[in-house]
């Protein structure tokens, strides 16, 4: 079978991979779609951080069973995989919070991903999928870390939320915002992607955040109360940095993107506040199968942030596309 590999920053190799061996527990994939995650990106990049080389790229799946020994699924069924490995011990765990296990192991990053014709993965990592549109199924990971966050920051209806960054999880944030009933302002430097974001969520407010004054679009979109919560889904430094001024009193600010440096802000702005800090990390199965009962009830559409449309055997050679700012990607999903 082929599997394109990343073999080192800025390149894409195709090699000949023997077929996963059959391990008692494992299940036998073919993989029909996978998304471009930000994390693929940064990977071939070479910006991503604890990445090591050669690596097949890939977690956002829609697979087709082969073979599987899980008494619940058989052959020919369709599913997604959570793609974070725990080890089910740590405390972490025991405490039901394996998407942020001690020892976690992301499929595509830590182990060999999904850029592959098939991939065996652990059967207690399946979830079904059935009636979902193969596209559909891989969005349902990026769609998941989204939905994990909004949890963590216990959005309420009626509450303001402010949202900065409208790549796909910051849209998929303002999508699972806007049906908890909250008001929703969408803030990016790229208007393409906030007129995206408007298209698919018309009631959501977008504003172009180097343009006018930011501080005063916020106040006047909460009538003067600013953001109940605020969410970082940029991950740029000085976004993070320069976004706590939109906090409301017993404001919360959730950081679902990631990045490498340190965050500083003013502690007696931040303790008049009363204010709290919450990073999201990943998903759980719970996740997972609300987003998919969303899907499937027709409550979100997560088809219109798929921008490009990429045969896996014309990915290596395309891949830079996706890099390029001019090709207006949004998402991408590589189809088999
Ligand atoms: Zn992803
Ligand atoms: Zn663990």
């Amino acid at each position: 079978m082929k599997a394109l590999i990343c073999s080192e920053p800025g390149y894409l190799i195709y090699d000949e991979f023997e077929l996963p061996e059959q391990k008692p527990g494992y299940t036998l994939l073919k993989v029909k779609c996978i998304g471009v995650c930000g994390t693929d990106i940064h990977a071939f990049e070479g910006t991503q951080p604890y990445f090591s080389y050669p690596r097949v790229l890939g977690h956002e799946i829609a697979g087709e069973i082969v073979e599987t020994s899980h008494n619940e699924f058989k052959k020919g069924d369709f599913v997604t995989i959570i793609p974070y490995f725990n080890c089910g011990e740590c405390q972490a765990c025991k405490s039901s919070k394996g998407n942020c296990c001690v020892s976690l192991e992301v499929f595509g990053v830590h182990t060999d991903g999904g850029m592959r014709e098939y991939i065996a993965v652990p059967n207690s990592c399946l979830i079904a999928a059935e009636g979902l549109k193969l596209s559909e199924m891989a969005m349902i990971e990026p769609y998941s870390i989204a939905k994990h966050g909004i949890k963590r920051a216990a959005l309420k209806n009626g509450e303001c939320a402010v949202i900065v960054g409208a790549g796909p999880i910051g849209i998929a944030a303002a999508t699972f915002a806007n049906l908890t009933g909250a008001k929703v302002l969408v803030l990016d430097v790229n208007k393409e992607r906030l007129d995206v974001c408007k298209s698919i969520l018309p009631t959501v407010e977008t504003w172009t955040a180097n343009e006018g004054d930011i501080l005063e679009k916020v106040s006047e979109f909460t009538a003067g109360i600013m953001a109940n919560v605020l969410i970082d889904a940029s991950g740029n430094l000085n976004a993070i940095n320069s976004s706590f001024k939109f906090l409301a009193h017993a404001g919360r600010y959730l950081l679902i993107g990631l990045q490498s440096g340190n965050i500083s802000f003013s502690h007696p702005e931040f303790h008049k506040r009363e204010a709290t800090l919450l990073s999201s990390r990943n998903a759980s199965k719970y996740d997972f199968e609300e987003v998919i009962a969303h899907i499937r009830n027709r409550e979100i559409d997560v088809n219109k942030i798929i921008t490009h449309r990429i045969p896996f055997l014309e990915l290596g050679d395309r891949f830079p596309e996706l890099l390029n700012l001019e090709n207006k990607v949004l998402k991408a999903v590589v189809e088999f």
